[in-house]
C-alpha cells in the first residue's frame, strides 16, 4: 500500500491510497468519524439564566460547540480511574457569564484549560436583551459519534481514482463533450478530447452520458483518493492515526477471542 498526500489545509486533507480495497477504506471512514473520541460539553450547571431560551436548550446548543480536544491528557469517564466520577484527567471545566443586551458567542467559554477550548469562536449561543443574564459553569469530556453527534470527529469520503477511456482520433462534437464537465476535467487539442486535469474528476459521468462511444469514467477498485475533513477538534492527522491504532486494538481484541 501507499499512501500520497494531495493537498493540505488546516482542518482538510487529501490523499491517494494505492493498492488497497474498498472495504479497507471504508472500514477507516467508519471508525474516524464515529469512534474516535473528541471533547464535548456534557453537563451544564446554570447559576443565572434570564435569557428566552430554556437551560436545556442552551445545554443542547453548548455541546455542539466543537472543542479542541487532548487525547494525550485526557480519557474516556469510564476508562478513567475515578471510574466515572469525574476528575482532572476525564473533565474539563468551561465557565460562561454575560450580561445582556448583546449576543453571547461560543469565543466567551473561558476554559480552566487552555488545551480545551472552543474551536470556532463566533458560533452565537443565544442573544440577550437588556437586564437578560446568564452564568453557567459546563464540563466536558471525551465521546464518540456512535453515543452521540456531537462527539463526530469530521467526515471522510473516499472514491475510485478516475479512469478515463478516450476512442483516439479526432472527435465530432468535441467541444461539446469537454464543456459538459462540471469540473473541468477535459479540454479540446486539435479537433480531439483530451484529459486536462485527471484528479479533479469526481465520477460524475456526464461526459459518457453526453458521449457513449467516444469517452468511457471509471473509478479504480485498488486506488482512492480519500478527503478527510475535521471539525477542528483533531486535526485530519491525528483522526487518521487514531483511527488506525483503534482499528489495531480491534483485530488484537479479536485475535484473542479466536485463540
Ligand atoms: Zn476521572
Amino acid at each position: 500500500m501507499k499512501i500520497n498526500v494531495m493537498s493540505q489545509e488546516d482542518n482538510k486533507m487529501k490523499f491517494l491510497i494505492e493498492g488497497t480495497t474498498p472495504s479497507f477504506i471504508n472500514t477507516i471512514r467508519r471508525i474516524s468519524t464515529v469512534e474516535v473520541p473528541t471533547m464535548a460539553i456534557e453537563e451544564v450547571a446554570f447559576t443565572k439564566n434570564s435569557s428566552v431560551l430554556y437551560d436545556e436548550m442552551l445545554a443542547l446548543r453548548l455541546g455542539l460547540v466543537p472543542l479542541s480536544t487532548d487525547l494525550k491528557t485526557y480519557k474516556k469517564p469510564a476508562d478513567c480511574k475515578c471510574e466515572g466520577k469525574g476528575c482532572n484527567a476525564c473533565q474539563a471545566k468551561l465557565t460562561l457569564s454575560a450580561k445582556g443586551p448583546c449576543i453571547v458567542y461560543s469565543g466567551e467559554l473561558k476554559s480552566k484549560d487552555p488545551k480545551v477550548k472552543p474551536v470556532i469562536e463566533d458560533i452565537p449561543i443565544v442573544k440577550l436583551a437588556e437586564n437578560q443574564e446568564l452564568k453557567l459553569t459546563a464540563t466536558a469530556v471525551l465521546g464518540t459519534g456512535k453515543e452521540h453527534s456531537k462527539w463526530t470527529t469530521g467526515l471522510m469520503v473516499f472514491q475510485g481514482y478516475p479512469e478515463i477511456k478516450i476512442v483516439s482520433g479526432k472527435h465530432k462534437d468535441a467541444a461539446e463533450i469537454a464543456a459538459v464537465c462540471p469540473r473541468k476535467v477535459l479540454e479540446v487539442k486539435d479537433g480531439a478530447v483530451k484529459v486536462a486535469n485527471l484528479e479533479a474528476c469526481n465520477l460524475c459521468r456526464a461526459c459518457q452520458e453526453k458521449s457513449p462511444e467516444v469517452i468511457t469514467v471509471n473509478g479504480s477498485t485498488e486506488n482512492f483518493i480519500v478527503t478527510m475533513e475535521s471539525w477542528g477538534q483533531l486535526s485530519p492527522k491525528e483522526i487518521l492515526m487514531e483511527s488506525i491504532s483503534i482499528m489495531t486494538d480491534k483485530l488484537k481484541e479479536f485475535n484473542k477471542l479466536i485463540k
